[in-house]
């Protein structure tokens, strides 16, 4: 029996600005019947700036329905290191509001910064690469928000956090001391918890099966792979057993019917 319906966003809600046809529809129905919720390795935009992001596809939701890679970072710092730490931040407006917000966290541009949390960076310069590595050779704790190497955009795949992450590792020398977003089963965990939902009773919907079909499984859900987004259907017979999902759809349009919800 399912309870709960997790989508991702990118790729299965909308590509860019553009939703996919029929979805946002689809989740307003859905949304009568069962618990829907949102989760993204996206860190470039807080909860809250979600919640107005997805209100202009006409998809209504609240915070505590969002879970995202910007939280998740804040959450961890907080959870293992506590408040008010020093934080040097690759990342947009919505993963530094988190980590304010979230865990009190003092966002400074000096290399001196015990913790560096790198995310997607639209406005990343060689100038922030050059402070963030000399954060890094000074031992900062090495937060990675994913390891995505591109993201979907209207013009094709763009470089991912997981990409700028690889440039950093590779000039330090040193690997992530984390990664929070998919496929982690980190950030999907949290989500279920906090709403008492069980993993066998969720659905996760993902267009990636290296990333969101893989943290799904692992985790326990059903997982579906819709093929709106970066996976494509002949993908599907040369991934490992672990990345295979339990049901592959054109688009997330089409899960009500399905699924017999
Ligand atoms: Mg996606």
């Amino acid at each position: 029996m399912i309870k709960a319906v997790v989508f991702d966003l990118d790729g299965v809600v909308y590509v860019g600005k553009h939703a996919i046809p029929g979805v946002p529809q689809e989740i307003a129905r859905l949304q009568k019947k069962l618990p829907v919720f949102f989760l993204t390795n996206n860190a470039t935009k807080s909860r809250k700036q979600y919640v107005l992001h997805l209100a202009s596809f006409g998809i209504r939701t609240q915070q505590s329905n969002i879970m995202t890679s910007s939280f998740g970072c804040a959450k961890y710092l907080l959870d293992n290191f506590g408040t008010k730490k020093k934080v040097f931040v690759i990342g947009e407006e919505g993963l530094k509001s988190e980590l304010a917000s979230v865990a009190q966290a003092k966002i400074t541009s000096s290399s001196d910064a015990k913790f560096l949390v790198c995310g997607l960076d639209r406005a990343i310069s060689y100038e922030k690469l050059r402070n963030a590595l000399l954060c890094l050779n000074k031992g900062a704790h090495f937060i990675l928000a994913n390891n995505d190497p591109t993201w979907p955009t209207e013009k094709g795949l763009a470089p991912g956090s997981g990409a700028i992450g690889a440039l950093l590792s590779y000039a330090s020398g040193r690997a992530p001391d984390v990664i929070i977003g998919k496929p982690s089963t980190y950030l999907l965990e949290m989500l279920l918890k906090s709403h008492n939902i069980s993993p066998s009773d969720a659905i996760f919907v993902g267009d990636r099966l290296d990333i969101d079909i893989r943290m799904a499984n692992k985790a326990g859900l059903k997982s579906v792979l819709v093929l709106s987004g970066v996976s494509k259907k002949e993908d599907i017979a040369s991934a490992p057993p672990s990345d295979k999902p339990n049901i592959v759809l054109k688009t997330a349009a089409h899960l009500g019917s399905a699924l017999g919800l």
